[in-house]
């Protein structure tokens, strides 16, 4: 069996949230008070979250799976799965996403782990900016969340930067600066409509077309992506290297048509993309008793009806009804 839609792609990367929880307030995530979060009853349990993964790598193809939420460090039981994942049958490469905060304790065990990537979200080096964007005052946390991620070997780390107009817009080329420095791999990505209050708007955001001008006025930046097939990012040269900088146009130019992607929400529903406005339960028929190769038929026939694209630019565009910190980033 595959994950296989109407349109010929193949969900072979799969998205895991762990919790809907985080430790920061991301104006572009979550509001300041943050959510509603999921009752604990109907969070996947560790032993839920591995077996999922399991059917997913064993009986559907998965090659690829990204631990992430809400924030994945908070989860009490990130290491022991990550642990699971490294020795199930048909091991994955994993990767995590994260805002970097506990990562400085953590480090070693997700290396030892089996932890193989990690994404660390970081928009700014500013320490005020950092405060007004995430409403909390932790960029050391972070900046001391990386030196131990290369410490423990996690390299090379990939860092995740959104530019909002007015806010840091004006900080992409020093966020660059820093990340060669560091030996990070940076990526801006263009700001979605996925917060939970429902605030994005085209015009506040900066384009990827603008991100390359900004930092074009101190680099030269020479394409290096030829045919990105699913990578989303444009990967670019610096300066003619050997640094990079990639550029994720998720919204002025989409990349469905390559999408090899599929997500589990923490409370075990599958999504067959970021977008999408409907889910498919494996929580209940699992916890029902329902065997591997009924779960695996059954988000088989979650992923089939995947729509061709986003439609973000479709004038009946409808946001969908969970943020992305509660589907998984
Ligand atoms: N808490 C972790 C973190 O921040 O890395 C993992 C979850 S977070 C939802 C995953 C990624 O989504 C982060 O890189 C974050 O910057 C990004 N993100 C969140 N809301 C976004 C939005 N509205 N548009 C674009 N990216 C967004
Ligand atoms: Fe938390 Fe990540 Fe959302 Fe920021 S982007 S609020 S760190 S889940």
């Amino acid at each position: 069996m595959e994950l296989g839609d109407a349109w010929g792609r193949v969900a072979t990367d799969l998205r895991v949230s762990l919790t809907d929880r985080c430790n920061l307030r991301c104006s572009y995530c979550m509001p300041a008070e943050g959510l509603a979060w999921l009752p604990g009853e109907e969070v996947l349990t560790d032993d839920e979250v591995v077996r999922l993964v399991d059917i997913a790598t064993r009986l559907l193809g998965v090659r690829a799976v990204r631990f992430t939420g809400g924030e994945p460090l908070v989860r009490r039981g990130l290491v022991p799965i990550i642990a699971a994942t490294s020795a199930l049958d048909q091991r994955p490469e994993i990767a995590m996403t994260t805002n970097g905060l506990g990562l400085a304790r953590t480090a070693p065990a997700l290396a030892a782990a089996g932890l193989d990537r990690i994404n660390v979200s970081l928009d700014t080096i500013r320490p005020d900016t950092f405060a007004t964007i995430t409403r909390r005052d932790r960029i050391a946390d972070v900046l001391e969340g990386l030196r131990a991620a290369q410490h423990a070997g996690i390299t090379p780390i990939k860092v995740n930067a959104v530019l909002l107009r007015g806010i840091n817009d004006d900080q992409a080329p020093e966020l660059l600066a820093w990340a060669m420095a560091e030996g990070h791999q940076l990526r801006f990505i263009e700001q979605m409509p996925l917060d939970a209050q429902h605030a994005w708007h085209r015009e506040a955001m900066i384009t990827a077309d603008e991100t390359l001008t900004l930092l074009e006025k101190e680099h030269v930046l020479t394409p290096i992506t030829e045919g990105r097939g699913a990578a989303p990012a444009e990967e670019f040269l610096v300066d003619g290297g050997p640094a990079t900088v990639g550029i994720i146009a998720s919204v002025t130019r989409p990349f469905c048509g390559a999408c090899n992607r599929v997500r589990l929400t923490a409370d075990g529903q599958v999504r067959n993309c970021l977008f999408a406005r409907t889910e498919s339960d494996l929580r209940t028929p699992l916890r029902d008793g329902a065997t591997d190769q009924e779960l695996a038929a059954l988000w088989v026939q979650a992923v089939l009806p995947k729509l061709p694209g986003h439609g973000i630019d479709d004038p009946a565009f409808l946001q969908p009804a969970r943020p992305m910190s509660a589907i998984g980033g």
